[in-house]
């Protein structure tokens, strides 16, 4: 059954949903409690603290979204388990995400684009030309070939198989595996291109980060913004929410949990897509930006319900209101004055 705002599927999207659906209802997937990355509570029952905002996402998979009532940011509660989360990016994630589990010359194209786009904006921050670019989480390797162009030394790490052969045949330099592979102080650039929303422990990620990050690195963190859900998904928050993103950022919470971890903000936008520095500074002299606030995003969630409303609706509203201030202006109008 479709549901209102989810996407139409393709029959490998269809299949790989249902294979999914499968493996949750007869309890192969066991479900653990994931707690706020920010106030780090969640393991209290649901509704004390957190608020239910859906329970199902954009491919009709069961997932339960919360919002943190302390700090407003949104997370999927609860979650897989770790070995759970391998069988799942093993055999479902990219058929449901892109329907196709290889990748294609224009995928790698339009990732190059994207990557091209970024390298511009790094560019205004640190010297890239000669500079050590790792990406984690690199797929087929478009973007970290867009960022290092022929000029850059570009290493990039992921698990999918598939993925990272298409990336050798481009002739880049990938490796199957994550960032604790990594030596210490061994990048300028550290990209992490939508893969933190998909990292359950977040903190420890980007704990890797600063031990991988040289002094005066850079980290490029690209997630999909919550407050963009009106640009990007036809203010559709049913289009946002997937099973597979774990933590859902706003630039704030993202700067948050970053500047959290010692690092600073040096450009951010709520698409999300932000620059952090490796903060030389103790933890307690960095200056921390504006706090995240739970009523802003409470107050931006209902305006995507109401914009979840057909249009054939509020159509209908809109000239049901037409007609009423016609009827109290006629109500009103003293006997004998007409404005025709
Ligand atoms: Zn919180």
């Amino acid at each position: 059954m479709e549901l209102p705002g989810q996407q139409k599927l393709s029959t490998i999207q269809l299949r790989a949903r249902n294979d999914l659906r499968l493996k949750i209802t007869n309890g192969q997937y066991k479900t653990v409690a994931n707690p706020c990355v920010i106030c780090e509570k969640g393991i209290e029952p649901i509704g004390s603290i957190d608020e239910v905002i859906a329970e199902i996402d954009r491919y009709g998979i069961p997932t339960q979204t919360v919002m943190c009532k302390k700090c407003g940011m949104l997370r999927t509660d609860p979650i897989f388990g770790d070995s759970d989360y391998s069988d799942f990016y093993k055999h479902h994630y990219r058929e449901l995400y892109s329907g196709a589990s290889d990748a294609t010359d224009e995928f790698f194209k339009e990732q190059t684009k994207r990557g091209k786009q970024l390298r511009k904006l790094i560019s205004k921050h640190i010297e890239i030309s000669g500079a050590d670019i790792i990406e984690v989480g690199c797929g087929a390797g478009g973007i970290l070939q867009g960022i290092i162009g022929d000029d850059a030394n570009g290493i990039g790490c992921d698990f999918g198989f598939n993925y990272l052969k298409f990336a050798q045949s481009k002739s880049l330099q990938v490796f199957q595996g994550s960032i604790e592979a990594l030596s210490n102080n061994s990048a300028d650039v550290l990209v992490y291109s939508h893969v933190l929303e998909h990292i359950a422990k977040p903190k420890i990620e980007i704990s890797e980060m600063f031990r991988v990050v040289k002094d005066n690195g850079l980290v490029v963190i690209v997630v999909p913004g919550v407050y963009s859900i009106h640009r990007h998904y036809g203010g559709r928050l049913s289009r946002y929410l997937q099973s597979a993103h774990l933590h859902h950022y706003t630039r704030e919470h993202l700067r948050a949990v970053m500047e959290n971890s010692g690092f600073s903000e040096r450009y951010g936008t709520q698409g999300v897509t932000a620059l952090f520095a490796k903060e030389t500074k103790a933890l307690n002299e960095i200056n921390l930006g504006t706090k995240p606030s739970t009523k802003k995003t409470k107050r931006y969630l209902k305006l995507m319900l109401i914009s979840r409303l057909p249009l054939s609706v509020l159509l209908f509203l809109y000239t049901f209101l037409l007609d009423a201030l016609a009827t109290a202006r006629r109500f009103f109008m003293p006997d004998g004055v007409n404005d025709d």
